[in-house]
């Protein structure tokens, strides 16, 4: 049994894909991310794009 990653999860979309966009690979250009701790939803600031929602 492993230990599943608490990371924010929120975009169906693939890294690469959103990246072959110009898009954060993280949060696709959604600029959030939904975060789920203790059970409860709440939407987070993209950390890898500091909120801009665009890639390099
Ligand atoms: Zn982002």
């Amino acid at each position: 049994m492993r230990e599943e990653n608490k990371e924010p999860v929120n975009s169906t979309e693939s890294p690469t894909s959103a990246e072959a966009r110009g898009a954060c690979w993280n949060c696709a250009g959604a600029k959030v991310l939904i975060s789920e701790f203790g059970g409860e939803r709440r939407e987070v600031t993209c950390r890898t794009c500091h909120g801009t929602g665009q890639g390099r």
